[in-house]
């Protein structure tokens, strides 16, 4: 979603793209959870961060909303988003304090302290500085931080997703409220409710369910 923030107020003032260095490295993260916890719903979730967790734990969407995510609305869409739990604790956050899904975690945990910015119809990266409860020391490739495969494919997919939902909420401003609920309901349906075939390629399913939205 859209935040109303000044970008040069909590960053490092830098655009990066993919393949830049930034100050990301933190040697350990023991004894601190603070962006695991008391997220509220700002942690949401796109359709691969959902095929991502269906993949890895082995659970429906529906399965998910039982324990684990929640729905959100913000500026008139509904979106799933992590939800938040005991000690107003993230449901994946382990006793160690540790993210009990690492390898399956949402886009955001991997963005985490870094930041996009949508211009031109593409994105760049952003350092947030004042977020990490710990000193960044070491220089990482922005890739390499964000760990996932195939990432040209997902800088487009990501790209294309985000457009697409800023074209909803656009019309979600002058959208009667019935028109606006069957949007959302057929959002829902599309792109999280009707299960991925995760033994498949997830960019193709999207591309199919994108261009049947856009039908
Ligand atoms: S999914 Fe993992 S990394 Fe993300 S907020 Fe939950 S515990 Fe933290
Ligand atoms: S706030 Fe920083 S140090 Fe604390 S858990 Fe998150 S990334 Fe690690």
């Amino acid at each position: 979603m859209n935040r109303n923030v000044d970008i040069d107020q909590i960053s490092d003032g830098k655009r990066y793209d993919a393949n830049d260095m930034a100050k990301l490295g933190v040697d350990d993260c023991s004894g601190c959870h603070a962006c695991c916890t008391g997220m509220g719903d700002s942690i949401t979730l796109d359709p691969y961060d959902v095929y991502r967790l269906e993949k890895g734990l082995g659970k429906t969407f529906e399965e998910l909303l039982t324990e684990n995510l929640e729905l959100r609305v913000a500026d008139g869409v509904i979106l799933p988003c992590l939800k938040m739990g005991a000690g107003d604790a993230c449901t994946f956050l382990n006793d160690e304090g540790r993210c009990s899904i690492h390898p399956h975690r949402p886009g955001i945990c991997r963005l985490f302290p870094l930041g996009r910015i949508y211009e031109n119809d593409t994105h760049k990266y952003f350092l947030q500085i004042h977020e990490c409860h710990k000193e960044r020391q070491t220089k990482i490739k922005i890739k390499k931080w964000i760990d996932t495969p195939d990432f040209a494919r997902y800088e487009s997919y990501i790209d294309k997703w985000h457009y697409s939902l800023k074209n909803i909420t656009d019309c979600a401003k002058e959208m009667p409220q019935e028109q606006l609920k069957q949007v959302n309901m057929m959002l829902l349906q599309r792109f999280y409710i009707a299960d991925y075939d995760t033994t498949q390629d997830f960019y193709t399913q999207f591309e199919e369910r994108m261009a049947v939205w856009t039908a």
